[in-house]
C-alpha cells in the first residue's frame, strides 16, 4: 500500500538525489547502489521530526542504521569520525599509486 508517507518520502528522495547527487550525508561518500539509498531524518520522527525536505538527508543504508542507535551528539561526533577516516582511505589510496 502507498500511503501518504511512503509517497511524501519518495518525493523528498528524488529532490535530495536532484540537488546533492548520490552523495552519503553521514559519510560523505557516493551511494553506488540505489538500493543502498536511504533518506535519513535529521530529527529522528521518534523525537518530533517531520517528513519534510529540511529534515532530510541522503544516507547509505548501514550508516543511516549506526546513527539511528546514537544520541544527536554521538552522531556528530560519528559523522566527523567518519568523514575523518574517509580521508584517510583516500591518501592512503593516493600514496599507494604512487
Ligand atoms: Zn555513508
Amino acid at each position: 500500500m502507498v500511503t501518504k508517507t511512503s509517497r511524501n518520502l519518495t518525493k523528498i528522495k528524488l529532490r535530495l538525489l536532484w540537488e546533492n547527487g548520490k552523495r552519503c550525508a553521514i559519510c560523505g561518500k557516493r551511494i553506488k547502489d540505489f538500493d543502498d539509498l536511504t533518506v535519513d531524518h535529521i530529527v529522528p520522527v521518534a523525537k518530533g521530526g517531520q517528513n519534510v525536505i529540511e529534515n532530510c538527508q541522503l544516507a547509505h543504508k548501514d550508516c543511516n542504521g549506526e546513527k539511528r542507535d546514537l544520541p544527536p551528539d554521538m552522531y556528530d561526533q560519528l559523522r566527523k569520525y567518519k568523514r575523518k577516516h574517509a580521508l584517510k582511505l583516500k591518501l592512503y589510496r593516493i600514496f599507494q599509486i604512487w
